[in-house]
């Protein structure tokens, strides 16, 4: 069940509300939004004209019971799109509206020359936000673990050069203050996408995050872990289809594509498609992210490397700059399609 509060309620009403669900036998998450606070009721309590009761308090708005296991992240809850606003200091991205937000970058920061040319290359194609590791997540303890804190700042020397917004993984709860300091969005790879006390520490990480499936994760898997960061005080977060594991060699993952569209009927929260994990081959990037903005992604986030046969990580998948800015220019016609189709559906909300 969840309660949506007047405008500016008080203190003193919130906790009323919370005091009568609690009296009825379920647990009560309360979250405080820009303009008003919306609690959940959680578990089994004692249902009677319960919803009634509630409404006909002064200071409820409305109180609805959601079939959804997943509350806050789902349609039932809230109809219209969840838009995502990143101040930069060129202007600002709107991600869940009705612009198309590309994401590229290394694999890991691994230098300044790499992280900055990137960076260049990335903005002269009009795209609005770096990536970058410096936390990596790597299947051997052998294997380049990233620059960490200096991987940081050499990201933020970079959006101070092109003004773009830093997205970069954060991998502990420990490090999430840290990682918040430098970052603009928060990434959490797929390998943590069920780490619990990663995911309550979001809440108040105070930045939007990018949440991507776990490898071996169903939608409904996502949307709870979604609805972790949101139950926990976060409601700027975005998912992302990175591929999941199947029998299927040729690619590196198997893109789960319908899941996007699955996840645009499902959720109201943004969703970006990984094509470069995804896949795992260059040549395959490009196609994939026309599949994306076909059904309807918010956005893309793609590998991009200066010479990807050096790379540290994900060579075989990144994209040369060329490669990148023939993309771009290949995506154009189709993001211009997926524009009109975003205004006609906003326009109508
Ligand atoms: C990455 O973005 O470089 C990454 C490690 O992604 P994933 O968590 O999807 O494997
Ligand atoms: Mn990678």
């Amino acid at each position: 069940m969840i309660i949506s509060m007047k405008l500016h309620s008080t203190k003193q009403e919130v906790e009323s509300v919370c005091e009568r669900i609690r009296e009825r036998g379920y647990k009560v998450h309360s979250i405080e939004g820009e303009e008003r606070v919306v609690i959940g009721a959680v578990g089994v309590g004692d249902t009677t004209n319960i919803l009634e009761s509630l409404e006909a308090m002064n200071c409820v708005e409305k109180a609805v019971r959601i079939s959804a296991p997943y509350k806050f992240v789902s349609k039932e809850f809230k109809n219209t799109r969840t838009q995502i606003k990143i101040r930069t200091h060129t202007g600002e991205i709107e991600i869940g509206g009705d612009e198309f937000v590309m994401m590229a970058g290394p694999c890991s920061v691994e230098s300044e020359k790499q992280i900055m040319e990137c960076a260049e290359a990335v903005a002269a194609t009009g795209a609005k936000v770096l990536r970058g590791g410096a936390f990596k997540p790597r299947t051997s303890p052998y294997d380049f673990q990233g620059l960490e804190e200096v991987g940081l700042k050499l990201l933020a020397k970079a959006r101070e050069a092109t003004g773009l917004a830093i997205i970069t993984e954060v991998m502990s709860d420990r490090d999430v203050s840290l990682v918040a300091e430098y970052a603009d969005i928060l990434q959490i790879g797929a390998r943590n996408m069920q780490n619990f006390a990663l995911l309550k520490t979001l809440g108040s990480a105070g930045r939007p995050i990018l949440l991507k499936r776990g490898m071996s994760s169903t939608v409904k898997e996502l949307l709870m872990s979604a609805e972790y960061i949101v139950a926990h005080g976060n409601p700027n977060v975005m998912l992302c289809e990175r591929g999941i594991r199947t029998f299927e060699t040729v690619t590196r993952n198997t893109c789960d594509i319908a899941a996007v569209a699955a996840l645009n009927e499902l959720t109201h929260l943004p969703v970006i498609l990984d094509p470069s994990h995804a896949t795992g081959k260059r040549s395959l990037v490009p196609p994939l992210a026309r599949a994306g903005v076909a059904i309807g992604a918010d956005g893309l986030i793609i590998e991009m490397h200066p010479c990807p046969e050096k790379a540290v990580s994900d060579g075989a998948q990144s994209l040369t700059f060329p490669q990148f800015s023939a993309m771009m220019k290949d995506l154009a016609p189709y993001i211009k399609l997926w524009k009109a189709a975003r205004a006609t559906e906003l326009a109508a909300v």
